[in-house]
């Protein structure tokens, strides 16, 4: 049949029930991506965001609920998230929501309650979203993860454009460091002093070609953008 053909992701470690929801999602018309370990799983949602991201919670590698959170902190859209969860794993359902889950289903599910489920948050996540911010002459699209000042493209690293993302979507409140860190890697930071190499890398790109930078430290603070706005208006006049 021909199927709206939404783009899943699927994320189960265990491979019979991952490769039976495949094949039911395939017949009816969606295109399926599977993986069985989280890390890498969010790699895949990070790098080309799915339409339903559907996740199981035990995992080896990032549990589901581990991955939603760092999800929900590093991608540029919302990725509606479909928990899939053992019936006795009550706990593990309002955990799964504080991580940002849209929706759980229970095991074992019918498959016609998959299949709705799966549709109404494809729907859901399509309508109505803004991928766009602009804050003076930067201007960012949250779904292609690109970002330009005056008109100018900036070729940002992945890290480098989250952090500007989460103080674009701050603005013009600031975010302390823990915070930044805690939004960008959870609580499991690359490196001993994670930000410094990413925000220098911003300013090369969103600052040093410009005569007035817009990523502003708030000593003893932290960070926040300063919009570019009245530099425009005095130029203009
Ligand atoms: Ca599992």
């Amino acid at each position: 049949m021909t199927g709206p053909g939404l783009h899943v992701l699927l994320v189960e470690d265990h491979a019979p029930l991952r490769e039976q929801i495949a094949a039911l999602l395939q017949r009816h018309g969606h295109r399926v991506e599977e993986a069985s370990d989280g890390r890498q799983a969010l790699q895949m949602a990070l790098d080309a965001p799915p339409d339903v991201l559907l996740l199981d919670i035990g995992l080896p590698g990032l549990d589901g609920v581990q991955l939603c959170r760092r999800l929900r902190a590093r991608s540029a859209r919302h990725v509606p998230v479909l928990m899939l969860t053992a019936r006795d794993a009550l706990t593990d359902k309002l955990s799964g929501f504080d991580a940002g889950t849209d929706d759980y289903l229970v095991k074992p599910f019918a498959n016609e309650e998959l299949l709705a489920r799966v549709l109404a948050l494809g729907r859901r996540g399509g309508a109505g979203q803004d991928y766009l911010l602009s804050i003076g002459s930067l201007s960012i699209d949250r779904r292609s993860r690109e970002a330009w000042r005056r008109g100018q493209r900036l070729a940002l690293p992945p890290t480098a454009f989250g952090i500007l993302q989460l103080l674009a979507e701050a603005w013009p409140r600031a975010l302390t460091r823990s915070e930044l860190i805690r939004r960008l890697w959870d609580d499991d930071p690359p490196e001993s002093d994670p930000l410094r190499t990413h925000l220098y890398q911003l300013r090369q790109h969103l600052d040093k070609p410009f005569d007035m930078p817009m990523l502003r430290t708030v000593h003893g603070v932290g960070f926040r953008l300063e919009s570019d706005a009245a530099d425009s208006a005095g130029a203009a006049g």
